[in-house]
């Protein structure tokens, strides 16, 4: 015990000043750092709170986490890997990749793990952004926000649930260590991670119990192992594999393009009813897990095995929402319910109120979500008005139902790399998006939106926000997001410079 005269310890918090700080080091924090580093800033730090890099390939150890794009598409332009064992990767693979790609780059060194942003205050006098961390403090130039749409967990508030006196947890956060052989097991959710992990432990546990407040559409997934020689022929003839990631990219933009013009989804929605059909031959089961919405208004999901696991003699299926928790029962809103030892929750992420806007402030302390009022916005999904040089990856406004994050990403970084280069060769010391030109853009996308299968489809997704507007989505094709980011427009922000310190 410290004598009460004895001076309290402190923390001293050393300050780093470095010209660009990422907060994460998932793909796009690493993704960012490459690019950076490409555009000429050598002086960069990247802050991770967790200890090791990868977000969520590093958090989601499910079993049966996969990506759900092929990945070819799911991984770096300028760092193919011909090495994927399958032709969509498992999540050992990925982090690895994402571990060998850090490391082959550079960038792993420069990440400062266990290091989580409290605070990022926009300083006007200094140009510069002022930040927290549970440790050190950084002041930087330029901040980049790339903590994760898909981070956070989204918790259920169920009655009943916090008292359930088994074991509970979140599939982004699974514990290993409690041994589902035997076991009586509710899942509650139905999104892209239960349709993977649901068939990966039906054969083990007792009895498996499923929650869906709603169905999904579920397509066929085109998965396979991908052979030596193969990988042999994509590691020796790298136009090969250019051309694989190109045919990927045009069959899903075709998807893509029914989920603009949902009148050219009935042939894919079509593929949805007869996979379901070809599997699940009970025709009250079949009707269960038939959506009443239109396929692509939710995000699409692809398995081969998640029908298939559904009919197995040790699964109940409850198309119901879960309406509270009693003790060890389980009881969905048309009454029926379950008693069960472990509750696994595939509820998803806090996707559009991601942590980190409640963290970032402009300089009168107001804070992403205080300008956002729940609706997040950017201008080209990447700036905001009034955080002067701050860069939000995978922001919204980006979000597709069907092409790969790294599409979204790369299109963002090339923009990044622009307005860094002509910062630095204008003499520029700050650059804040003009309010009117992030209005008339999030008008022009809002518009685009109303006639999209995400807005029309007659469903409710993640896509909405809790205005019920979509500030997810982009409306045009990824090409379009490419060829709109490709080139920085000075013109759409005002800058201070470095002499004269006033507006240009
Ligand atoms: C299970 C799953 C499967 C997915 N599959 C696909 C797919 O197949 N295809 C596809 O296109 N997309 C997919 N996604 C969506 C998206 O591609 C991934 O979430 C992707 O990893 C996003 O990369 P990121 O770097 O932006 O975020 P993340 O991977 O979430 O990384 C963010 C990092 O920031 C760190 N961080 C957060 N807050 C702070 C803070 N305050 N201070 C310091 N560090 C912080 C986190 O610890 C994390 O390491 C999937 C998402 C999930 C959850």
């Amino acid at each position: 015990m410290p004598h009460q005269d004895e001076p309290t310890t402190s923390v001293v918090r050393e300050t780093h000043h470095v010209e660009a700080l990422i907060i994460g080091s998932g793909l796009s924090g690493i993704g960012a750092a490459v690019t950076l580093r490409n555009a000429g800033v050598r002086d960069l730090a990247v802050i991770e709170k967790a200890d090791d890099l990868g977000g969520t390939w590093r958090d989601n150890t499910y079993p049966g986490c996969a990506c759900d794009v092929p990945s070819a598409l799911y991984s770096y332009s300028f760092a193919p890997n011909p090495e994927w064992t399958r032709a969509f990767a498992g999540q050992p693979e990925i982090r690895a990749y994402l571990r060998d790609t850090a490391a082959r780059y550079g960038i792993t060194p420069l990440i400062r793990f266990g290091t989580e942003a409290i605070r990022a205050q926009w300083d006007p006098g200094a140009a510069r952004w002022r930040v927290e961390t549970n440790r050190d403090h950084y002041t930087a130039r330029f901040l980049i926000a790339a903590a994760g749409p898909w981070h956070e967990p989204r918790l259920p508030d169920i009655p009943g649930l916090a008292d359930f006196p088994g074991e509970v947890f979140h599939s982004s956060r699974w514990r290993h260590d409690h041994d589902l052989t035997g076991a009586r097991v509710a899942v509650i959710g139905t999104g892209a991670s239960a349709v993977q992990f649901v068939p990966a432990i039906q054969p083990r546990v007792g009895r498996l119990h499923l929650f869906q407040r709603t169905a999904q559409w579920v397509l066929p997934k085109p998965d396979h192992y991908v052979p030596h020689a193969e990988r042999r022929l994509l590691r020796r003839f790298p136009a090969a594999q250019r051309a694989l990631r190109n045919a990927e990219y045009g069959a899903l933009e075709t998807l893509g393009l029914g989920f603009r013009h949902p009148s050219l989804l009935r042939a894919v929605q079509k593929l949805g009813s007869l996979h379901l059909r070809a599997t699940v031959k009970d025709p009250r089961l079949r009707r269960a897990l038939t959506p009443d919405y239109t396929l692509g208004c939710k995000r699409l999901l692809l398995s081969n095995s998640y029908y298939p696991a559904l009919t197995r003699p040790n699964v109940s299926v409850h198309a119901t929402a879960v309406e509270a928790v009693r003790g060890s029962r389980v009881v969905g809103a048309d009454g029926s319910g379950a008693d069960v030892d472990t509750i696994i929750l595939g509820t998803g992420f806090h996707i559009l109120d991601m942590p980190i806007a409640g963290r970032v402030l402009d300089s009168d302390g107001a804070s992403l979500d205080d300008h956002w009022k729940g609706s997040p916005d950017a201008y080209l999904g990447t700036t905001v008005s009034g955080f002067p040089n701050a860069f939000v990856l995978l922001g919204p406004h980006l979000g597709t139902g069907h092409s790969s994050a790294y599409m979204v990403l790369e299109a963002q970084l090339d923009y990044l790399a622009g307005a860094v280069r002509h910062f630095r060769a204008a003499g520029w010391t700050s650059m804040d998006v003009r309010p009117e030109v992030q209005a008339a853009f999030s008008a022009e996308v809002r518009q685009a939106l109303s006639t999209t299968v995400y807005n029309t489809g007659g469903c409710s997704s993640y896509y909405l926000d809790v205005n019920g507007r979509n500030s997810f989505s982009w409306p045009w094709s990824t090409g379009r997001m490419r060829r709109r980011l490709a080139e920085f427009d000075p013109e759409a922000y005002t800058a201070t410079s470095e002499n004269s310190n006033r507006l240009l």
